[in-house]
């Protein structure tokens, strides 16, 4: 062991590494509402390191984990926090957030004290999303299980930021210390600022400025519609022991007044600005995946971004000077009126258009556009910073996994068997529509303890105490108790579930199904019928449906949709393996491997994929864009035992559509001739 890791371990055992708070201010209302948790070290011999000379080092000796458990320990503590309802952000190293079990970890510490996790913000900076951003991805999903908040810290400080705040499930925007330093000198830099924070808003995230030290700044930053603010102006970070003091006091800071700029400060030129300043803001103004733009007070485009350009189907330097009307004449109607309102002050988020599809061919797209007015230094509206999304592929997406979502439920219903599901207090919270079917109750009043009601009185007891018992154990569930039939006949079923466990290892709910005990149950017969009732369903389906058999990891059914869109190539009995070879390419042209076959993914790790756009290249050599999405299936005993895939061909979802109207336009027609009538 080396003299530093040898020191570091003995620091922790001393007690040398403590957790200081820093007030995060609502800067509307002024009011305090939370802490950012920094840690500290207090050497015996050196006195204060600073946080950018020991953390390095503790995860260069693997005990970045061991830091934030110590100051968490002690942040979730504190009865001041701990009994309010303020929030409390603490920093994760990249290190933390790519390895393993950080949500496990995070969730014992907080258990120990029964901190609630909804009110603890993780901060992650840039670099953990870019050396691999599909684990971040999986990271970030395990802590927003937990209830906890995400934030993108120190956000404008590296290049493809706003790619990752597409990606991610953030709820929080930092923006760096480095542009709220200038926000109040540079006009350009407070364009800038506006267009993020419009972008935040766009997002739906909550903005927070770091490193507010002046008034000054903190009301510009309040014009430009930051929610946020944290900087020595609201205090600096303070130790425990007085956290209730500042908890207390009144922060004494009005920041209503309209900003004004000290006068010896002029306004100053872009070209004042260091060059690579410029190109950083530059860069993460052309690669957002949002169009961003600033419009002066003459509805005139002064800086636009390349999305933009894009979205408006004209090129940047066709936009420069020239006023909305100008650009886009049979757009500009639409969103004229909020232009204007945002002109008077108005700050405009989350309006919804339908853009009419362009003359020279193409569809109709859904925007979501953001208005936020932004002010010069004399509070005057200088102009409008507009960010705007194309939420298209978002609409599809949704109203495709509805669909999807609806043929699962209808595959249910004809199955025999009742799918429930148990909350951790052993209450229903859903069940399958064939438990009406079987007993007569209503599903809306089996739920709760509601089912009780049908179960014979002699085997409530052993029932319920079965519920507690694997809710206690984590133990499957298997049993058997009677049912009274709408005849009132008492018929046996069997019951059989198994816990889901969270990231933390605590059970999250029961999963189960109940059905009739075989032998006193359906005929061979009446199986046979569901079965074909089954196939029935799948073969009506207009989409595709492939279904994987876990077992021989083979293609157990093709619907004829699917041969159609996929061509002969996929048929029932073919392997996973030979599947995988299909001509298939990610949205943007790569080849897909055969582990990123959305149906491998879900076969192997159990997961869904939600709508996936992918080419596919079909025999006749016809290229088609389709939407995949897979679901896992699930024995009744929690395994694995197949997967299905749902496959949409989006060149022709419009016909199908047509199709669809037609054949109920033909059998209200038929029902009309039938001579019951
Ligand atoms: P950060 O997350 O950006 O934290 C904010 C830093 O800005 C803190 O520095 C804070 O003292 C400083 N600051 C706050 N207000 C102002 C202001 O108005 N003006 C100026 N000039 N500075 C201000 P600190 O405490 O030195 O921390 C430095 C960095 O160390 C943090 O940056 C964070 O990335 C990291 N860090 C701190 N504690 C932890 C921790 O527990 N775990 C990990 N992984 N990283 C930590
Ligand atoms: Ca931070
Ligand atoms: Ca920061």
């Amino acid at each position: 062991m080396s003299f530093i890791e040898t020191d570091l371990a003995r620091a922790f055992d001393e007690g040398e590494f403590y957790p200081v708070f820093q007030p995060v201010v609502e800067l509307r209302t002024c009011q305090l509402a939370g802490f950012e948790v920094l840690a500290r070290w207090n050497h015996k011999q050196l006195g204060q390191v600073a946080p950018d000379e020991f953390i390095p080092l503790l995860e260069k000796f693997g005990l970045i984990d061991r830091l934030s458990r110590t100051i968490l320990t002690s942040a979730f503590a504190l009865p001041v926090l701990a009994e309010s309802t303020l929030k409390l952000a603490v920093n994760i190293s990249p290190i933390q957030l790519l390895g393993d079990r950080l949500a496990e970890r995070i969730a014992d510490t907080a258990r120990q004290s029964g901190f609630p996790l909804e009110r603890l913000v993780i901060e992650i900076t840039e670099s953990a999303l870019l050396s691999d951003l599909e684990r971040a991805l999986d990271a970030a999903q395990e802590l927003k299980a937990l209830g906890c908040k995400l934030a993108l810290d120190d956000f404008g400080t590296g290049y493809s930021s706003l790619k990752h705040l597409h990606t991610l499930p953030f709820d929080e925007l930092k923006v760096d210390r480095s542009f709220v330093n200038s926000v109040v000198e540079k006009r350009e830099s407070r364009k800038i600022v506006a267009a993020v924070l419009g972008l935040g808003q766009s997002l739906g995230l909550t903005t927070i400025a770091e490193g507010v030290e002046t008034h000054e700044q903190a009301q510009m930053l309040l014009w430009l519609g930051c929610d946020f603010g944290q900087g020595w102006l609201f205090g600096r970070p303070v130790t425990a022991d007085r956290l209730e003091a500042v908890v207390a006091q009144d922060l004494r800071v009005d920041l209503t007044a309209t900003p004004v700029l000290p006068s010896e400060i002029s306004p100053i030129h872009l070209d004042t600005i260091p060059a690579e300043r410029l190109a950083l803001l530059q860069a993460i103004y052309d690669g957002a995946p949002v169009g961003l733009c600033f419009l002066d007070r003459k509805m005139r485009y002064m800086s636009l971004n390349r999305r933009l350009a894009e979205l408006n189907g004209v090129p940047i330097e066709n936009h420069l000077g020239k006023t909305v009307e100008e650009v886009i004449p049979h757009i500009f109607p639409l969103v004229e009126p909020y232009i204007r309102r945002a002109m008077q002050g108005e700050p405009i988020t989350g309006v919804e258009i339908q853009k009419p599809a362009p003359a020279s061919g193409g569809e109709r797209r859904t925007l979501l556009l953001s208005y936020q007015p932004a002010r010069d230094e004399a509070g005057e509206i200088l102009g409008v910073s507009v960010a705007i999304m194309d939420i298209t592929e978002t609409k599809r997406t949704e109203a495709a996994l509805r669909e999807s979502e609806d043929h699962y439920r209808h595959m249910m219903h004809l199955s025999p068997h009742v799918p429930w599901v148990l909350d951790t207090r052993g209450h229903v919270t859903e069940a399958g529509s064939s438990w009406e079917r079987l007993t007569g109750q209503p599903i809306t009043d089996a739920l709760g303890n509601g089912w009780l009601e049908m179960v014979h009185p002699e085997d409530v007891p052993h029932t319920l105490e079965a519920i507690r018992h694997s809710l206690n154990t984590g133990q499957p569930i298997d049993i058997e108790y009677r049912v009274r039939r709408p005849s009132g006949e008492w018929i046996w079923m069997r019951s059989r579930g198994s816990p889901r466990f969270g990231p933390s290892g605590r059970i999250v709910c029961i999963y189960g199904v109940v059905e009739e005990v075989h032998g006193q149950k359906q005929t061979s017969e009446e199986l046979q019928d569901s079965k074909a009732a089954l196939y029935a369903a799948i073969n009506a389906v207009h989409d595709g449906m492939v279904l994987i058999d876990a077992q021989d990891c083979t293609v157990s059914i093709v619907n004829p949709a699917a041969q159609q869109i996929l061509g002969d190539a996929v048929h029932a009995g073919m392997t996973l393996a030979d599947y995988t070879r299909l001509p298939m390419t990610h949205a943007d042209g790569r080849r897909m491997q055969p582990s990123e076959f959305p149906l491998v993914r879900t076969i192997l790790r159990g997961e869904p994929v939600e709508a996936k756009q992918v080419i596919y290249k079909r025999a006749d050599g016809a290229q088609v864009w389709l939407l995949l999405s897979t679901r896992p299936i699930y024995s009744e005993d929690g395994q694995l035992i197949g997967a299905f895939s749902i496959i949409r061909d989006l060149d022709h979802a419009v016909d199908i559509r047509r199709e669809i109207s037609a054949l109920q336009d033909e059998s209200e027609e038929d029902s009309s001739k039938s001579p019951l009538r």
